[in-house]
Protein backbone atom coordinates (compact mmCIF):
# COMPACT_ATOMS: atom_id res chain seq x y z
CA UNK A 1 0.00 0.00 0.00
CA UNK A 2 1.81 3.07 -1.14
CA UNK A 3 2.05 5.84 1.35
CA UNK A 4 -0.04 9.10 0.65
CA UNK A 5 -1.25 12.42 2.39
CA UNK A 6 -2.68 15.76 1.50
CA UNK A 7 0.94 16.83 3.09
CA UNK A 8 3.20 14.79 1.02
CA UNK A 9 1.44 15.76 -2.32
CA UNK A 10 2.02 19.35 -1.23
CA UNK A 11 5.37 19.26 -0.71
CA UNK A 12 5.83 17.84 -4.15
CA UNK A 13 3.66 20.23 -5.65
CA UNK A 14 6.07 22.95 -4.09
CA UNK A 15 9.25 20.85 -4.81
CA UNK A 16 8.30 20.58 -8.89
CA UNK A 17 7.33 24.19 -9.00
CA UNK A 18 3.65 23.94 -10.17
CA UNK A 19 1.05 26.46 -9.76
CA UNK A 20 -1.04 24.98 -7.49
CA UNK A 21 -3.11 27.19 -4.85
CA UNK A 22 -2.55 25.34 -1.71
CA UNK A 23 -5.66 26.62 -0.01
CA UNK A 24 -7.86 25.15 -2.99
CA UNK A 25 -5.55 22.14 -2.97
CA UNK A 26 -6.34 21.64 0.96
CA UNK A 27 -10.05 22.51 0.16
CA UNK A 28 -10.23 19.95 -2.32
CA UNK A 29 -8.75 17.00 -0.47
CA UNK A 30 -10.94 17.75 2.24
CA UNK A 31 -13.94 17.82 0.12
CA UNK A 32 -13.38 14.02 -1.18
CA UNK A 33 -12.21 13.01 2.00
CA UNK A 34 -16.00 14.24 3.57
CA UNK A 35 -17.50 12.88 0.51
CA UNK A 36 -15.94 9.71 0.70
CA UNK A 37 -15.67 9.09 4.56
CA UNK A 38 -16.47 5.39 5.60
CA UNK A 39 -16.19 3.94 2.20
CA UNK A 40 -13.29 1.35 2.26
CA UNK A 41 -11.37 0.27 -1.33
CA UNK A 42 -11.37 -3.81 -1.86
CA UNK A 43 -7.85 -3.39 -1.05
CA UNK A 44 -8.88 -2.55 2.76
CA UNK A 45 -7.68 1.09 2.59
CA UNK A 46 -9.62 3.50 3.02
CA UNK A 47 -10.92 5.09 0.10
CA UNK A 48 -9.82 8.61 -0.28
CA UNK A 49 -6.12 6.97 -0.54
CA UNK A 50 -7.34 6.25 -4.23
CA UNK A 51 -8.01 10.06 -5.53
CA UNK A 52 -4.70 11.19 -3.64
CA UNK A 53 -2.95 7.90 -5.46
CA UNK A 54 -4.82 9.49 -8.86
CA UNK A 55 -3.77 13.08 -8.30
CA UNK A 56 -0.07 11.81 -7.41
CA UNK A 57 0.12 10.83 -11.22
CA UNK A 58 -1.22 14.40 -12.36
CA UNK A 59 1.36 16.23 -10.13
CA UNK A 60 4.14 13.65 -11.27
CA UNK A 61 3.06 14.57 -15.03
CA UNK A 62 3.41 18.22 -13.80
CA UNK A 63 -0.33 19.15 -14.69
CA UNK A 64 -2.42 22.38 -14.11
CA UNK A 65 -4.27 23.32 -11.21
CA UNK A 66 -7.43 22.21 -12.52
CA UNK A 67 -6.46 18.50 -13.55
CA UNK A 68 -5.05 17.87 -10.57
CA UNK A 69 -7.95 19.01 -8.20
CA UNK A 70 -10.56 16.89 -10.96
CA UNK A 71 -8.32 14.12 -9.90
CA UNK A 72 -8.80 14.20 -6.69
CA UNK A 73 -13.26 14.77 -6.63
CA UNK A 74 -12.91 12.26 -9.48
CA UNK A 75 -15.18 9.89 -7.96
CA UNK A 76 -17.70 12.56 -5.92
CA UNK A 77 -20.28 12.75 -8.33
CA UNK A 78 -20.74 8.56 -9.06
CA UNK A 79 -19.79 6.98 -5.72
CA UNK A 80 -20.99 9.94 -3.39
CA UNK A 81 -24.32 11.96 -2.27
CA UNK A 82 -22.45 15.21 -3.36
CA UNK A 83 -23.30 16.17 -6.79
CA UNK A 84 -21.40 17.56 -9.79
CA UNK A 85 -23.37 21.08 -9.19
CA UNK A 86 -21.76 21.07 -5.56
CA UNK A 87 -18.08 20.65 -7.38
CA UNK A 88 -19.14 23.48 -9.36
CA UNK A 89 -20.27 25.54 -6.90
CA UNK A 90 -16.96 25.60 -5.01
CA UNK A 91 -14.62 24.85 -7.57
CA UNK A 92 -15.48 25.99 -10.64
CA UNK A 93 -16.56 25.47 -14.06
CA UNK A 94 -13.39 24.43 -15.12
CA UNK A 95 -12.98 21.59 -12.90
CA UNK A 96 -16.86 20.49 -12.87
CA UNK A 97 -16.28 20.26 -16.50
CA UNK A 98 -13.06 17.57 -15.93
CA UNK A 99 -14.89 15.47 -13.77
CA UNK A 100 -17.95 15.72 -15.49
CA UNK A 101 -15.97 13.85 -18.59
CA UNK A 102 -14.29 11.80 -16.44
CA UNK A 103 -17.91 10.34 -14.96
CA UNK A 104 -18.97 10.46 -18.69
CA UNK A 105 -16.57 7.95 -19.79
CA UNK A 106 -18.01 5.51 -17.12
CA UNK A 107 -17.10 2.73 -15.58
CA UNK A 108 -17.01 0.98 -19.12
CA UNK A 109 -16.69 -3.08 -19.32
CA UNK A 110 -14.61 -5.12 -21.72
CA UNK A 111 -17.38 -7.22 -23.77
CA UNK A 112 -16.33 -8.37 -27.14
CA UNK A 113 -15.97 -6.25 -30.06
CA UNK A 114 -19.00 -3.67 -29.59
CA UNK A 115 -18.29 -2.79 -26.31
CA UNK A 116 -14.43 -2.51 -27.00
CA UNK A 117 -15.78 -0.23 -30.17
CA UNK A 118 -18.13 2.00 -27.81
CA UNK A 119 -15.30 2.01 -24.93
CA UNK A 120 -13.02 3.58 -27.93
CA UNK A 121 -15.19 5.95 -29.17
CA UNK A 122 -16.19 7.43 -26.06
CA UNK A 123 -12.33 7.67 -25.05
CA UNK A 124 -11.78 9.40 -28.47
CA UNK A 125 -14.98 11.89 -27.71
CA UNK A 126 -13.79 13.27 -24.23
CA UNK A 127 -10.19 13.11 -25.75
CA UNK A 128 -11.39 15.85 -28.68
CA UNK A 129 -13.34 17.93 -26.16
CA UNK A 130 -10.59 18.03 -23.83
CA UNK A 131 -7.71 15.36 -23.59
CA UNK A 132 -6.60 16.13 -19.84
CA UNK A 133 -9.97 14.02 -19.14
CA UNK A 134 -8.06 11.13 -21.01
CA UNK A 135 -5.43 11.98 -18.68
CA UNK A 136 -7.51 11.73 -15.01
CA UNK A 137 -8.52 8.51 -16.32
CA UNK A 138 -5.08 7.00 -17.24
CA UNK A 139 -4.07 8.52 -13.79
CA UNK A 140 -7.03 6.47 -12.16
CA UNK A 141 -6.38 3.32 -14.26
CA UNK A 142 -2.34 3.55 -12.51
CA UNK A 143 -4.31 3.54 -9.39
CA UNK A 144 -6.88 0.70 -9.98
CA UNK A 145 -4.45 -1.56 -11.81
CA UNK A 146 -1.56 -1.70 -8.95
CA UNK A 147 -4.59 -2.87 -6.53
CA UNK A 148 -6.17 -5.45 -9.16
CA UNK A 149 -5.12 -8.28 -6.87
CA UNK A 150 -8.00 -7.71 -4.04
CA UNK A 151 -10.42 -8.23 -7.10
CA UNK A 152 -12.09 -11.54 -8.12
CA UNK A 153 -9.69 -13.60 -10.86
CA UNK A 154 -12.63 -12.75 -13.62
CA UNK A 155 -12.60 -9.17 -12.85
CA UNK A 156 -8.86 -9.17 -12.78
CA UNK A 157 -8.30 -10.48 -16.05
CA UNK A 158 -10.98 -8.27 -18.06
CA UNK A 159 -9.63 -5.29 -16.25
CA UNK A 160 -5.89 -6.34 -17.33
CA UNK A 161 -7.26 -6.64 -20.43
CA UNK A 162 -8.93 -3.36 -21.19
CA UNK A 163 -5.89 -1.95 -19.72
CA UNK A 164 -3.74 -3.63 -22.18
CA UNK A 165 -5.87 -3.11 -25.23
CA UNK A 166 -7.22 0.29 -24.42
CA UNK A 167 -5.37 2.26 -21.86
CA UNK A 168 -2.17 1.95 -22.81
CA UNK A 169 -1.78 1.99 -26.46
CA UNK A 170 -3.92 5.79 -25.78
CA UNK A 171 -1.12 6.44 -23.22
CA UNK A 172 1.66 5.95 -25.90
CA UNK A 173 -0.39 7.56 -28.66
CA UNK A 174 -0.32 10.53 -26.39
CA UNK A 175 4.06 9.80 -26.08
CA UNK A 176 3.47 9.37 -22.05
CA UNK A 177 5.98 6.55 -21.97
CA UNK A 178 6.05 5.99 -18.43
CA UNK A 179 2.49 5.69 -17.86
CA UNK A 180 1.98 3.22 -20.89
CA UNK A 181 5.47 0.83 -19.73
CA UNK A 182 3.75 0.42 -15.98
CA UNK A 183 0.08 -0.20 -17.21
CA UNK A 184 1.72 -2.54 -19.27
CA UNK A 185 3.58 -4.61 -17.44
CA UNK A 186 0.77 -4.48 -14.36
CA UNK A 187 -1.51 -5.90 -16.95
CA UNK A 188 1.06 -8.19 -18.51
CA UNK A 189 1.09 -10.42 -15.05
CA UNK A 190 -2.40 -11.01 -15.37
CA UNK A 191 -3.31 -11.82 -18.56
CA UNK A 192 -0.65 -13.77 -18.70
CA UNK A 193 0.77 -14.97 -15.67
CA UNK A 194 3.34 -17.70 -16.76
CA UNK A 195 4.58 -15.85 -19.71
CA UNK A 196 5.35 -12.99 -17.08
CA UNK A 197 7.46 -15.00 -14.87
CA UNK A 198 9.45 -16.88 -17.23
CA UNK A 199 10.57 -13.19 -19.21
CA UNK A 200 10.94 -11.31 -15.32
CA UNK A 201 13.80 -14.40 -14.82
CA UNK A 202 15.51 -14.31 -18.06
CA UNK A 203 15.85 -10.42 -17.89
CA UNK A 204 16.73 -10.65 -13.91
CA UNK A 205 19.46 -12.75 -15.09
CA UNK A 206 20.83 -11.37 -18.04
CA UNK A 207 21.27 -7.58 -16.31
CA UNK A 208 22.49 -8.77 -13.24
CA UNK A 209 25.44 -10.12 -15.18
CA UNK A 210 26.04 -6.76 -16.69
CA UNK A 211 25.74 -4.75 -13.71
CA UNK A 212 29.21 -3.93 -12.72
CA UNK A 213 30.13 -3.41 -16.41
CA UNK A 214 27.69 -0.68 -16.79
CA UNK A 215 29.18 1.10 -13.67
CA UNK A 216 32.51 1.34 -15.47
CA UNK A 217 31.05 2.52 -18.68
CA UNK A 218 29.22 4.92 -16.54
CA UNK A 219 32.47 6.38 -15.21
CA UNK A 220 34.72 6.67 -18.44
CA UNK A 221 31.44 8.57 -19.96
CA UNK A 222 31.44 10.90 -17.70
CA UNK A 223 35.38 11.19 -17.92
CA UNK A 224 35.41 11.72 -21.45
CA UNK A 225 32.69 14.34 -21.41
CA UNK A 226 34.19 16.01 -18.50
CA UNK A 227 37.54 16.02 -21.17
CA UNK A 228 35.21 18.12 -23.59
CA UNK A 229 34.01 20.54 -20.99
CA UNK A 230 30.29 18.74 -21.42
CA UNK A 231 28.31 19.28 -18.00
CA UNK A 232 26.12 16.34 -18.44
CA UNK A 233 22.70 16.69 -16.09
CA UNK A 234 22.21 13.25 -15.41
CA UNK A 235 23.52 10.07 -16.37
CA UNK A 236 21.34 6.85 -15.64
CA UNK A 237 20.44 3.42 -16.66
CA UNK A 238 16.90 2.83 -17.64
CA UNK A 239 15.68 -0.63 -17.73
CA UNK A 240 13.36 -2.14 -19.97
CA UNK A 241 9.79 -2.84 -19.12
CA UNK A 242 9.00 -6.60 -19.24
CA UNK A 243 5.82 -6.10 -21.50
CA UNK A 244 7.93 -4.52 -23.97
CA UNK A 245 10.45 -7.05 -23.56
CA UNK A 246 8.12 -10.06 -24.03
CA UNK A 247 6.97 -8.44 -27.41
CA UNK A 248 10.81 -8.34 -28.67
CA UNK A 249 11.65 -12.06 -27.75
CA UNK A 250 8.52 -12.91 -29.77
CA UNK A 251 10.25 -11.02 -33.15
CA UNK A 252 13.59 -12.00 -31.65
CA UNK A 253 12.85 -16.34 -32.03
CA UNK A 254 13.00 -16.06 -28.09
CA UNK A 255 16.99 -15.14 -27.85
CA UNK A 256 17.66 -12.91 -25.49
CA UNK A 257 21.31 -12.21 -26.34
CA UNK A 258 19.61 -10.56 -29.68
CA UNK A 259 18.16 -7.88 -27.84
CA UNK A 260 20.65 -4.92 -27.04
CA UNK A 261 18.49 -2.63 -25.07
CA UNK A 262 17.76 -4.76 -21.75
CA UNK A 263 19.35 -1.85 -19.76
CA UNK A 264 19.96 1.49 -21.62
CA UNK A 265 22.38 4.30 -20.47
CA UNK A 266 20.37 7.38 -21.07
CA UNK A 267 23.06 10.90 -21.32
CA UNK A 268 20.87 14.08 -20.28
CA UNK A 269 22.41 17.49 -21.44
CA UNK A 270 21.52 20.72 -21.72
CA UNK A 271 21.18 21.70 -25.31
CA UNK A 272 21.06 19.90 -28.99
CA UNK A 273 24.49 20.83 -29.59
CA UNK A 274 25.53 18.97 -26.53
CA UNK A 275 23.68 15.71 -27.47
CA UNK A 276 25.69 15.11 -30.73
CA UNK A 277 28.97 16.52 -29.54
CA UNK A 278 28.15 13.73 -27.00
CA UNK A 279 27.22 11.08 -29.65
CA UNK A 280 30.76 11.69 -31.09
CA UNK A 281 32.38 10.99 -27.98
CA UNK A 282 30.75 7.81 -27.56
CA UNK A 283 31.40 6.91 -31.03
CA UNK A 284 35.08 8.07 -30.80
CA UNK A 285 35.54 5.77 -27.21
CA UNK A 286 33.76 2.35 -28.70
CA UNK A 287 32.51 1.35 -32.14
CA UNK A 288 28.95 2.00 -33.09
CA UNK A 289 26.87 -1.20 -34.44
CA UNK A 290 25.92 -0.86 -37.95
CA UNK A 291 22.48 0.58 -38.73
CA UNK A 292 22.10 1.10 -34.53
CA UNK A 293 21.87 5.11 -35.03
CA UNK A 294 18.44 6.37 -34.56
CA UNK A 295 18.14 10.33 -34.90
CA UNK A 296 14.80 11.04 -33.87
CA UNK A 297 16.13 14.45 -32.76
CA UNK A 298 15.99 14.95 -36.52
CA UNK A 299 13.20 12.95 -37.26
CA UNK A 300 11.19 13.01 -33.72
CA UNK A 301 8.34 9.88 -33.29
CA UNK A 302 4.90 11.04 -34.28
CA UNK A 303 4.32 10.87 -30.27
CA UNK A 304 7.07 13.68 -30.95
CA UNK A 305 9.47 11.44 -29.08
CA UNK A 306 13.40 12.81 -29.46
CA UNK A 307 16.12 11.39 -28.43
CA UNK A 308 19.68 9.82 -30.29
CA UNK A 309 20.17 6.43 -29.81
CA UNK A 310 23.11 4.65 -31.09
CA UNK A 311 24.70 0.82 -29.61
CA UNK A 312 28.21 0.47 -29.28
CA UNK A 313 30.69 -2.78 -28.71
CA UNK A 314 32.03 -1.12 -25.33
CA UNK A 315 35.24 -2.56 -23.48
CA UNK A 316 35.23 -6.59 -23.20
CA UNK A 317 32.44 -7.16 -26.14
CA UNK A 318 29.47 -6.18 -24.03
CA UNK A 319 26.87 -4.10 -26.42
CA UNK A 320 25.37 -1.11 -24.82
CA UNK A 321 22.70 1.01 -25.85
CA UNK A 322 23.44 4.97 -25.12
CA UNK A 323 19.60 7.20 -25.59
CA UNK A 324 21.09 10.49 -25.82
CA UNK A 325 18.66 13.99 -25.15
CA UNK A 326 18.38 17.19 -23.86
CA UNK A 327 15.83 18.24 -20.65
CA UNK A 328 12.84 18.95 -22.61
CA UNK A 329 12.95 15.95 -24.76
CA UNK A 330 13.97 13.74 -21.58
CA UNK A 331 10.45 15.41 -20.34
CA UNK A 332 8.27 15.18 -23.35
CA UNK A 333 9.55 11.37 -23.41
CA UNK A 334 8.32 10.72 -19.81
CA UNK A 335 5.21 13.13 -19.85
CA UNK A 336 3.78 13.34 -23.67
CA UNK A 337 1.21 15.32 -24.30
CA UNK A 338 1.44 16.58 -20.57
CA UNK A 339 4.09 18.42 -20.75
CA UNK A 340 2.67 20.58 -22.68
CA UNK A 341 1.17 21.76 -19.83
CA UNK A 342 3.94 21.82 -18.03
CA UNK A 343 5.69 24.28 -20.83
CA UNK A 344 2.85 26.30 -22.36
CA UNK A 345 3.53 28.44 -19.31
CA UNK A 346 6.94 28.83 -19.28
CA UNK A 347 7.61 28.67 -23.05
CA UNK A 348 5.51 30.25 -25.82
CA UNK A 349 6.76 27.85 -28.33
CA UNK A 350 5.07 24.98 -26.43
CA UNK A 351 6.44 21.55 -26.96
CA UNK A 352 3.41 20.26 -28.22
CA UNK A 353 1.60 21.74 -31.12
CA UNK A 354 -1.49 21.80 -31.03
CA UNK A 355 -1.58 19.54 -34.76
CA UNK A 356 -0.81 16.76 -33.22
CA UNK A 357 -4.27 16.43 -32.71
CA UNK A 358 -5.65 16.51 -35.50
CA UNK A 359 -5.54 12.47 -35.49
CA UNK A 360 -8.19 12.85 -32.83
CA UNK A 361 -10.50 14.51 -34.60
CA UNK A 362 -10.27 12.50 -37.88
CA UNK A 363 -10.35 9.05 -35.92
CA UNK A 364 -13.82 10.52 -34.89
CA UNK A 365 -14.74 11.85 -38.19
CA UNK A 366 -14.23 8.34 -39.86
CA UNK A 367 -16.42 7.19 -37.42
CA UNK A 368 -19.44 9.28 -38.58
CA UNK A 369 -18.51 7.89 -42.26
CA UNK A 370 -18.23 4.02 -41.16
CA UNK A 371 -21.54 2.75 -40.19
CA UNK A 372 -20.34 -0.56 -40.15
CA UNK A 373 -18.87 -1.61 -36.76
CA UNK A 374 -16.33 -3.87 -37.69
CA UNK A 375 -14.92 -2.17 -40.10
CA UNK A 376 -14.47 1.06 -37.97
CA UNK A 377 -12.58 -0.64 -35.52
CA UNK A 378 -10.42 -2.65 -38.00
CA UNK A 379 -9.60 1.34 -39.08
CA UNK A 380 -9.19 2.65 -35.60
CA UNK A 381 -6.58 0.22 -34.62
CA UNK A 382 -4.28 0.74 -37.77
CA UNK A 383 -5.07 4.29 -37.92
CA UNK A 384 -4.17 4.74 -34.26
CA UNK A 385 -2.48 2.77 -32.56
CA UNK A 386 0.22 1.32 -35.43
CA UNK A 387 3.57 2.71 -35.43
CA UNK A 388 3.34 6.16 -37.42
CA UNK A 389 5.79 7.17 -40.09
CA UNK A 390 6.79 10.70 -40.98
CA UNK A 391 6.79 11.77 -44.27
CA UNK A 392 7.71 15.05 -46.46
CA UNK A 393 5.98 16.51 -48.72
CA UNK A 394 8.47 18.58 -51.95
CA UNK A 395 7.39 21.56 -49.38
CA UNK A 396 8.67 20.21 -46.48
CA UNK A 397 5.52 19.79 -45.12
CA UNK A 398 5.29 16.27 -42.90
CA UNK A 399 2.60 13.89 -43.33
CA UNK A 400 2.63 11.86 -40.50
CA UNK A 401 0.97 7.83 -41.96
CA UNK A 402 0.66 4.31 -40.36
CA UNK A 403 3.75 2.24 -40.95
CA UNK A 404 4.03 0.80 -44.81
CA UNK A 405 1.63 3.23 -46.44
CA UNK A 406 2.25 3.99 -49.79
CA UNK A 407 2.41 6.89 -51.91
CA UNK A 408 -1.58 6.49 -52.31
CA UNK A 409 -1.95 6.68 -49.07
CA UNK A 410 0.32 10.07 -48.36
CA UNK A 411 -1.59 11.50 -52.35
CA UNK A 412 -4.88 11.16 -50.62
CA UNK A 413 -4.12 12.28 -47.05
CA UNK A 414 -3.19 15.76 -48.68
CA UNK A 415 -5.78 16.36 -50.89
CA UNK A 416 -8.71 13.94 -52.47
CA UNK A 417 -7.90 15.17 -56.11
CA UNK A 418 -4.11 14.42 -55.79
CA UNK A 419 -5.11 10.77 -55.02
CA UNK A 420 -7.59 10.35 -58.05
CA UNK A 421 -5.50 11.81 -60.68
CA UNK A 422 -2.55 9.93 -58.97
CA UNK A 423 -0.24 8.12 -61.63
CA UNK A 424 3.17 7.93 -60.38
CA UNK A 425 5.61 8.31 -57.53
CA UNK A 426 9.46 9.66 -57.16
CA UNK A 427 10.60 8.84 -53.86
CA UNK A 428 13.64 10.47 -52.43
CA UNK A 429 13.77 11.50 -56.21
CA UNK A 430 13.81 8.44 -57.81
CA UNK A 431 11.18 6.88 -59.72
CA UNK A 432 8.92 4.46 -57.80
CA UNK A 433 6.15 2.51 -57.91
CA UNK A 434 2.71 3.39 -56.36
CA UNK A 435 2.96 0.45 -54.05
CA UNK A 436 6.14 0.95 -52.35
CA UNK A 437 6.43 0.92 -49.04
CA UNK A 438 7.50 4.59 -47.82
CA UNK A 439 9.95 5.10 -45.23
CA UNK A 440 10.25 7.86 -41.84
CA UNK A 441 11.94 10.31 -43.24
CA UNK A 442 11.49 9.86 -46.99
CA UNK A 443 10.75 12.80 -49.50
CA UNK A 444 8.01 11.69 -51.91
CA UNK A 445 6.17 13.79 -54.63
CA UNK A 446 3.19 12.43 -56.11
CA UNK A 447 3.06 12.78 -60.37
CA UNK A 448 -0.36 13.37 -61.99
CA UNK A 449 -2.46 12.94 -64.93
CA UNK A 450 -4.66 15.52 -64.72
CA UNK A 451 -7.23 13.58 -67.53
CA UNK A 452 -7.25 10.93 -65.25
CA UNK A 453 -10.54 10.68 -62.53
CA UNK A 454 -10.71 7.34 -60.83
CA UNK A 455 -8.28 5.57 -59.09
CA UNK A 456 -6.90 2.67 -59.85
CA UNK A 457 -8.78 -0.43 -58.29
CA UNK A 458 -5.70 -2.16 -57.57
CA UNK A 459 -4.46 0.33 -54.85
CA UNK A 460 -6.59 -1.28 -52.65
CA UNK A 461 -4.63 -4.10 -52.23
CA UNK A 462 -1.51 -2.20 -51.22
CA UNK A 463 -2.66 1.14 -49.22
CA UNK A 464 -2.98 0.76 -45.37
CA UNK A 465 -5.20 3.96 -44.23
CA UNK A 466 -8.51 3.85 -43.86
CA UNK A 467 -8.86 7.52 -45.43
CA UNK A 468 -7.96 6.28 -49.25
CA UNK A 469 -9.85 3.24 -48.79
CA UNK A 470 -12.74 4.90 -48.25
CA UNK A 471 -12.17 8.06 -51.22
CA UNK A 472 -11.08 5.02 -53.46
CA UNK A 473 -14.16 2.67 -52.90
CA UNK A 474 -16.46 6.06 -53.05
CA UNK A 475 -14.64 7.34 -56.31
CA UNK A 476 -15.24 4.05 -58.12
CA UNK A 477 -18.97 3.70 -57.25
CA UNK A 478 -19.75 7.27 -58.00
MN1 LIG B 1 -11.44 6.18 -9.73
Amino acid sequence: MSKVSPEILLEKIKKYGLRVDPKVFKQACAFAKSAHQGQVRLSGEQYINHPLLTADTLIELRMDQATIIAGLLHDVPEDTDESIHEIKRHFGDEVAFLVEGVTKLGKIKYRGVEQYLENLRKMFVAMAADIRVILIRLADRMHNMSTLSSLRPDKQKRIALETLEIYAPIANRLGIGEIKGTLEDLAFQYVNPDEYTRVKKLFDQETDQQKDCYKEIKKKVRKELALESIKPIDIHGRTKHLYSLHKKLIQHDNDIKLIYDLTALRIIVNDIKDCYATLGIIHKLWRPLKGRIKDYIATPKPNGYQSIHTTVFCDNGTVVEFQIRDKKMHDLAEHGIAAHWQYSEQDKRSALPQKKLAWIDQLLNWQKKLHDNKKYLESLKIDAFQNRIFVFTPNGDVIDLPEDSTPVDFAYSIHTELGNQCAGAKINDKMSSLDSALKSGDLCEIIIDKKRTKPNRDWLKSIKTSNARYQIRTTIKK
